[in-house]
């Protein structure tokens, strides 16, 4: 037996980006994504790829090779999720991040870390996956960001974690892992060398800044 209590499911947006216009729920393509392979529409590149289930081949949507049919399309997100299909990149249009300018090959790396900075990462783990040589990957970031790959991981795991030891109850090992930093003696080192304070500290003095009267959240009346 199941029981129906809510209806309706929160969060639910009507209001697509792009990234969400080309990617149908299940899989498949939309008629959005179809029509700028169709059309070679390069300004989808870097939205989406596409494979070809009969070739084998994935391409980019500007791709000027012969269109496919329709029913063998598959589109993916990223270049390496096509390559972990065993998809080979196309010779012509190179989607595998040969051709890409550094700038856009190093965002992308950046969006990826966004999704799985809580999973351990290694230089040469995340060269593999965008296809360059670690010690490249290392210098273009560098050159591009002015910090090192391994230092940007570290913001964005410290930055994670103050939110979360601000926002939320969890515990200090909980969010340790959650920030893919597992040993909590290691994290709270590296959590203290970036702020200054240990986690159990920086929660404290985030939890008196917010119930400071004087705070300037609201002024009292007396
Ligand atoms: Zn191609």
């Amino acid at each position: 037996m199941t029981s129906k209590s809510g209806q309706g499911e929160a969060g639910k947006s009507d209001e697509p980006v792009k990234q969400d216009a080309v990617f149908a729920e299940t899989d498949g393509m939309t008629d959005e994504a179809w029509r700028a392979i169709v059309g070679n529409d390069a300004s989808f590149d870097g939205i989406f790829y596409y494979a070809v289930k009969t070739t084998g081949i994935f391409c980019r949507p500007s791709c000027k090779s012969r269109v496919p049919n329709k029913a063998n399309v598959r589109v993916f997100q990223y270049a390496l999720q096509a390559l972990e299909a065993q998809f080979r990149p196309c010779k012509r249009c190179r989607p595998d991040g040969l051709r890409l300018p550094d700038e856009e090959w190093v965002m992308q790396i950046e969006q990826w870390v966004e999704e799985h900075y809580s999973e351990t990462l290694t230089l040469g783990k995340v060269a593999d996956l965008f296809h360059g040589s670690p010690y490249h990957l290392h210098r273009t970031f560098k050159r591009i960001k002015g910090i090192t790959l391994a230092e940007h991981i570290q913001q964005t795991r410290i930055a994670r974690a103050m939110m979360e030891l601000t926002a939320t109850n969890r515990s200090v090992m909980d969010i340790a892992v959650a920030v893919g930093i597992p040993n909590a003696a290691h994290f709270a080192t590296v959590f203290q060398k970036k702020t200054g304070l240990t986690p159990t500290q920086y929660r404290e003095a985030a939890s008196a800044m917010n119930q400071k009267p004087n705070g300037g959240m609201e002024r009292g009346a007396n």
